[in-house]
Formats: structure tokens, C-alpha cells, sequence
């Protein structure tokens, strides 16, 4: 069975665009999310311009600032600032990757914790591997919607993740193995110096892929009724297609399929997720900002 990140992400975004709408009634503005875009990349353009589309819809303000991919690490870091001072502005995101010359640390600590809600700051990350109220980064945060929204059984299951990345293995892994629900995994967090990594997936209940390899886990990897969470998008060359590429997930959907109890498809899945777990952290931000009366 698929879960359905596209049904799912719109069922979140009509439950957000309800509560912009009390908000307004009740005098206050309507949450805004800054975003910056550091040159041209098409994936990360795609990326931007579907997460500003994404707040208009349901009406969040937005602002996309863009800087050409020459832009001084200090100019940038100049434009950070504003945002962190411009009292109209929620949250803020800077598209990742950004060019070699900038140091993308450095960028990340700049973005004040209150309006990080790409949940990407050391703070923030803090107070995730704590158990804290905090931003969740939102790939991680989409994932756990999702199982939570189809009701899956995690508590005591078998997880294993594959990659480590800061954004979305270490993170995942982290909440699916805390005291929660979902949670209460036991969790295995694999990557590239895993020694025989089959055995490991092919003993996963639950079984969360993000590589950026497309394709790389196939039906004999993959224990017959697990859950599969692909995170994977890797633009794979298609001369068929009129963009002249199709996404690719990390995982053969195609053979992986019947054997899964569920499976996130790409596009479709995780990608969806993840934009409307931003809006969710933005409409908190802006929530975290109203001062009681
Ligand atoms: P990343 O930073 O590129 O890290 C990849 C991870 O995979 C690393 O931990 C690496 O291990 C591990 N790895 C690479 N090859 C491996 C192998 N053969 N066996 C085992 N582990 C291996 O990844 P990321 O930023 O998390 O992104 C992963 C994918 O998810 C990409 O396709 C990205 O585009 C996609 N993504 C999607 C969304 C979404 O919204 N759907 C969001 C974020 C990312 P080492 O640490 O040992 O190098």
C-alpha cells in the first residue's frame, strides 16, 4: 500500500490554512517564511519554488530573496541578518548547497534559532536529541507525520536507516528511537562503512532509505511486509521526457513494491511531506512570536 505523501501533505496544508485563517480573525498577521536562493541550480530552484508556492496557497506571506552564485559569504550573511531583525518575517531557510566559497556552518548558526524552521541550527538540534519543543528539521518531521497519520505500529519494530546525514538519517533515527509515537524503535543507522548492509535491511520492520542513490535498494534487500520510507531524488537522465530527466528514489519501487506492507512512492512521498512540515514549523513560528496578552 502507498503512503500517499501528496494525499497526506494536502490534508496538512487544509488543517494550516484553517488555523492562518483564525489567526487572521483574531487580528494577527499571517505567518511568513523567508527564503534564500544562492544561484541557479535547477533542483534547488525547483525546490524553492515549490515551497513559495506552497505558502501562498495556503496563505502564508513569503519573500524569495536571491543572490547570484558570486555573492560574498559576508553579503549573505548581511541578508541573514536583516531577515533575523525584520519583525514581519516568521521563518527563515537558506537553500542548501551553496557555493564552495561560502562556509555553509558558518551560515547555518547565523539564521537565529526562533525563525530557524528548517530546524537546522546547532540549538535546534540540540533540543531534538534532548526531547525538547523545538524546530524538527522537516524531512524528518514530514517522515513522522506520515507514519503517524497511517496509523503505523513502530513501538518495538526493527528500523533501519540508511545514511547519516544531518538532515535527515541522524535525525530520523534519533526520533524513531526516542520514548514516543512513532518511536520506540529499535534502531539500526547504516552507511557507507557498513559492513554486509543486506543483512541489516533485510532484517528491518521499517526501513528508512535517504542515500541520494537512486535505485540502490532492490527486492532482495527488503524483508517481505516491511515498511519503506524512500527519501532518495536523484534527477536521472530520460531523453523521453520533455525535461530531458525523471526523479529516481533510492529505492526500486517498481520490485520493492509488492513486497512492502507500505511504501512511500518518489515522486509523491517524502518530498511532499517535507514542504508541509515546513509550513508546520513556520505556523509555529509565527505562533511562537505572539506575545500573550
Ligand atoms: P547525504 O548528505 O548525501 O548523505 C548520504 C548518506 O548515505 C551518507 O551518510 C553516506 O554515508 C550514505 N551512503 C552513501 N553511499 C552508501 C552506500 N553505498 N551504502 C551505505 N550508505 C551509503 O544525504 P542526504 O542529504 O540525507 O540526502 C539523501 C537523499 O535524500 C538525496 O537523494 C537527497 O536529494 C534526498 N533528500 C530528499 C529530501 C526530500 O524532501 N524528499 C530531503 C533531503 C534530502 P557516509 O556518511 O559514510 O558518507
Amino acid at each position: 500500500m502507498l503512503l500517499d505523501g501528496k494525499k497526506i501533505s494536502e490534508e496538512v496544508k487544509a488543517e494550516l490554512a484553517v488555523e492562518v485563517k483564525a489567526l487572521i480573525a483574531d487580528g494577527h498577521r499571517a505567518p511568513h517564511l523567508a527564503a534564500i536562493l544562492v544561484g541557479n541550480d535547477g533542483a534547488s530552484e525547483t525546490y524553492v519554488a515549490s515551497k513559495v508556492r506552497a505558502c501562498e496557497r495556503i496563505g502564508f506571506g513569503s519573500t524569495l530573496v536571491r543572490l547570484p552564485d558570486s555573492v560574498s559569504e559576508d553579503r549573505l550573511l548581511q541578508e541573514i541578518n536583516a531577515i533575523n531583525n525584520n519583525e514581519e518575517i516568521d521563518g527563515l531557510i537558506v537553500q542548501l548547497p551553496l557555493p564552495k566559497h561560502i562556509d555553509e556552518q558558518k551560515v547555518t548558526e547565523s539564521v537565529v534559532p526562533e525563525k530557524d524552521v528548517d530546524g537546522f541550527h546547532p540549538v535546534n538540534v540540540g533540543k531534538l536529541v534532548l526531547g525538547l519543543p523545538t524546530f524538527v528539521s522537516a524531512t524528518p518531521k514530514g517522515i513522522m507525520e506520515l507514519l503517524a497519520r497511517y496509523n503505523i505500529e513502530t513501538s518495538g519494530k526493527h528500523c533501519v536507516v540508511l545514511g547519516r546525514s544531518n538532515i535527515v538519517g541522524t535525525p530520523i533515527a534519533n526520533l524513531l528511537s526516542r520514548n514516543s509515537n512513532p518511536g520506540n524503535c529499535t534502531v539500526t543507522l547504516c552507511h557507507s562503512r557498513t559492513k554486509n548492509l543486506a543483512d541489516f535491511t533485510r532484517s528491518a520492520d521499517i526501513l528508512v532509505v535517504a542515500l541520494g542513490k537512486a535505485e540502490f535498494v532492490t527486492a532482495d534487500m527488503v524483508k517481505d511486509g516491511a515498511v519503506v520510507v524512500d527519501v532518495g531524488i536523484t534527477r536521472v537522465e530520460d531523453s523521453t521526457n520533455p525535461s530531458g530527466y525523471v526523479l529516481k528514489g533510492d529505492v526500486a519501487f517498481d520490485e520493492v513494491e509488492p513486497k512492502a506492507s507500505y511504501i512511500t512512492p518518489v515522486p509523491g512521498g517524502v518530498g511532499r511531506m517535507t514542504i508541509a512540515a515546513l509550513l508546520q514549523n513556520t505556523l509555529q513560528a509565527r505562533k511562537n512570536r505572539i506575545k500573550p496578552n
